[in-house]
């Protein structure tokens, strides 16, 4: 499957390029697959550091996999994707952790997880 990144204000860019987006973000996002909104916060406040937060991020998919894996089976019956969150581009942001996420649990099921990037006005399919 063929993996994009998208900061979600780049919403658009999708709709000609046919690629479906999953939202992360912790506001509007799919509940299993985002950050919790205190932790969001206590990031943005620099009261977490941003490993603490990947550690808690990554626990919270691993129970996703345990406890709520038909979200999985979803993302990995699509055959092109893309992770949204409202990050800008070469920041530290949990979409780049749930790809490399999804590559271990694709890998699990024998998928092989082709991760093309963020998608930018220059993207093409
Ligand atoms: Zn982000």
């Amino acid at each position: 499957m063929d993996v994009y990144t998208i900061q979600l204000a780049k919403h658009r860019l999708c709709v000609p390029l046919e690629i479906p987006i999953i939202d992360i973000t912790a506001k509007s996002g799919i509940p299993q697959f985002a950050p919790t909104m205190p932790d969001v916060v206590a990031l943005k406040q620099g009261k977490m550091e941003w490993d603490a937060y990947v550690d808690i991020y990554i626990k919270k998919l691993r129970n996703t996999w345990m406890y709520h894996r038909h979200q999985w089976d979803m993302v990995l019956s699509m055959p092109c994707v893309a992770v949204a969150c409202y990050c800008s581009y070469g920041k530290n942001c949990h979409r780049y952790v749930w790809v490399d996420v999804l590559k271990k649990v694709a890998s699990a099921r024998g998928i092989a997880v082709n991760y093309i990037g963020d998608i930018t006005e220059e993207t093409k399919r």
